[in-house]
């Protein structure tokens, strides 16, 4: 179901574990980036609660109005102006969603890659309704995409005005609005003085401290159904998963996965599902979008280019690669298979 920025709601507020206990653990649902975003407290009192909750539900409708890469708001309003030649001023969080993902295009040597707007939509990507259906787009016109080579290293950025020769590039940030996004909630927290708190968007999430004195623990989707495996972590860290799973095309036997090669301009499927943990959402975002891209031969390399010590992935056989770190947090389900790999 398509939905629309009105329907970006606060469901539930305010959970008490006991109602003599002031600083208790409270929690809020908020509807954004078309995923449902949790968000746990933990020994709070209500009235800070109830305000950081007030802040990140303006924030979380403010950043789905403003980044969204296909409903009118301030992106794609830069879109336009860029694809009609313009230059144009745009909002201080675009540009450093821009600065970011110039960073991450350069360290995952053009894998991850946010300026091929135009291919994601000529994909029929830029829907909130999957999958989708019928025949991918022609050849050529995939060909001229991506000979025109749109690039977030071709925007030139001074002050709060972007400019770029190329109008080929379209900016859609969605390998990387979400963990931006959480990044900015918990900063809202943090300045709240909450030590413990979870900020989990349908399984990408940040934590921060503990959960009441415990690990928090998430569990990693297996893309063959079920659950491949449990990461348990305590501190302030991001834990991003990007699949080949749930958004695609279908066009009979055939499934056109959402994640493009920016260097191909057709859907990647050699890794069915790719965990990172980073110290910021923005980071492991970017870096597991990036490893899908890379795919079973290079996403550890990638993984080092990108500074990312802590990553596992699962091939198309359903087989768990993690690096050395990750299996300081990952353990698989029972009977799984698992290949540890150096990493770092
Ligand atoms: P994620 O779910 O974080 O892996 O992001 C996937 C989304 O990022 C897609 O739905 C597209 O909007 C966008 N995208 C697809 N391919 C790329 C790519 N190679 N680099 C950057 N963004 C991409
Ligand atoms: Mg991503």
């Amino acid at each position: 179901m398509a939905r629309n920025h009105a329907s970006v709601l606060l469901l539930v507020v305010a959970l008490a574990a006991s109602a003599c206990d002031r600083n208790s653990e409270h929690r809020a649902e908020f509807f954004v980036f078309g995923t449902l975003v949790e968000v746990r407290l933990v020994e709070t009192d209500p009235r800070t609660a109830a305000r950081v909750f007030g802040q990140l539900q303006q924030a979380f409708q403010r950043m789905h109005q403003e980044w969204h890469a296909w409903e009118p708001g301030a992106l794609v309003r830069l879109n336009q102006a860029l694809q009609a030649g313009h230059s144009a001023a745009t909002t201080p969080e675009i540009i450093q969603l821009i600065r970011h993902a110039q960073l991450f295009e350069r360290t995952s040597g053009g894998r991850f890659n946010p300026a091929i707007g135009r291919l994601v939509g000529l994909w029929g990507f830029h829907t909130s309704d999957f999958p989708i259906h019928g025949s991918p787009p022609h050849r050529d016109e995939i060909r001229l995409l991506v000979r025109s080579e749109p690039s977030t290293l071709d925007l030139r950025i001074e002050g709060d005005r972007v400019f770029t020769a190329n109008p080929d590039v379209q900016l859609d940030f969605g390998g990387i609005a979400k963990g931006f996004a959480v990044d900015l909630a918990v900063g809202f927290i943090r300045e709240a003085g909450i030590d413990s708190a979870i900020v989990n968007a349908g399984g990408d999430l940040r934590t921060l401290g503990s959960n009441h004195g415990k690990n928090w623990r998430i569990g990693v989707q297996d893309p063959s159904g079920g659950v491949a495996g449990g990461i348990s972590v305590q501190g302030d860290l991001a834990v991003f998963t990007s699949g080949n799973y749930a958004r695609f095309r279908q066009d009979n036997q055939e499934r056109y996965p959402h994640i493009l090669d920016p260097r191909t301009g057709w859907p990647v499927d050699s890794l069915t599902s790719v965990t990172v943990i980073a110290n910021d959402g923005v980071t492991a975002d970017a870096a597991a979008t990036a490893l899908v891209v890379a795919g079973v031969e290079e996403w550890q390399s990638v993984a080092n280019e990108m500074g990312i010590d802590a990553a596992m992935v699962i091939d198309e056989a359903g087989v768990i690669h993690a690096t050395a770190s990750m299996l300081v947090f990952f353990s698989p389900s029972a009977g799984r298979e698992i290949i540890e790999v150096n990493g770092q």
